[in-house]
């Protein structure tokens, strides 16, 4: 299974336009500006590529997909699987209709009860689509993911977990890789899911206590509960310079960046 990180940010990316805006003076570390010269620092909206022999699966349509397809030079996409139904999460679906013409087929989209009505209602052309539209419609197909499926080769196990007040949000576990780019809490119904991982991929946001999001020290006790053989963070904003915090962590926990491609 290989897995390319396509955008390891949070919603506002990094660099901020807030931070451009107000010449950097509030950017903890100054990562944003960082960001302009090392292109580590430079974090798109959080979605990842999963693929082996027999499928191609994206997580998410990050607000950057345009920008993550061309830099990865991404081929083919079999499906994809819907976190929740955040704009940073869902926004760029209308682009994957590149896909969909040069596949000439629907694309499969799978998600919680809750993250497909969130599609439904943002993008009403899409699922409900007018006589005409200009510049067309992606052609695509929703289907409820809240128990244990396989996709060609892998077993996948939506995993529920607590994102501030939003209903329906759930990671994904992939054989023995689980992805959580959006928590605060994982209920213990869903830590034992997580036993046993190869990888886990899970969100850190920053130092601080944010009511949606773990912060760094939240992620690493997740970490160290779960106990996986290896531990990348996600999701990160900009007050997560990795260089810094790299060198406090074990060399088993690391910060994903943008264009890290792994094989597990
Ligand atoms: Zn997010
Ligand atoms: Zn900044
Ligand atoms: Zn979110």
């Amino acid at each position: 299974m290989q897995i390319t990180f396509l955008g390891t940010g949070t919603s506002h990316g990094v660099p901020t336009i807030d931070c451009m805006l107000n010449d950097h003076v509030h950017c903890p570390n100054q990562v944003c500006l960082k960001a302009a010269f090392q292109p580590r620092y430079r974090r798109t909206r959080a979605s990842i590529l999963v693929q082996t022999k027999k499928l191609s699966l994206l997580i998410d349509t990050s607000q950057d997909f345009r920008e993550q397809m061309l830099t990865n030079r991404v081929r083919h996409i079999d499906a994809v699987l819907y976190t929740h139904g955040h704009a940073d999460h869902i926004y760029g679906l209308p682009d994957i209709r590149s896909y969909c013409y040069h596949q000439g087929e629907a694309i499969n989209l799978y998600g919680s009860q809750e993250t497909l009505e969130t599609l439904h209602s943002a993008f009403h052309y899409i699922f409900e689509p007018p006589e005409f539209v200009g510049g067309g419609i992606p052609q695509v197909r929703t289907h409820l993911l809240e128990t244990p499926t396989t996709l060609a080769d892998i077993e996948i196990v939506p995993i529920p977990v607590e994102h501030g007040p939003l209903e329906g949000c759930q990671g994904y576990r992939l054989n023995d890789v689980a992805y959580i780019p959006d928590v605060k809490r994982i209920p213990p119904s869903s830590l034992t899911k997580l036993q046993g991982l190869d990888l886990l991929i899970i969100n850190c946001l920053r130092h601080r206590p944010h009511g949606s999001h773990l912060s760094l020290e939240e992620s690493l006790q997740y970490a160290y509960l779960l106990e996986p053989k290896r531990c990348l963070f996600t999701h990160m904003s900009h007050d997560i310079d990795y260089q810094v915090e790299e060198s406090r962590l074990p060399s088993w926990i690391r910060f994903a960046y943008d264009g890290l491609c792994l094989c597990i």
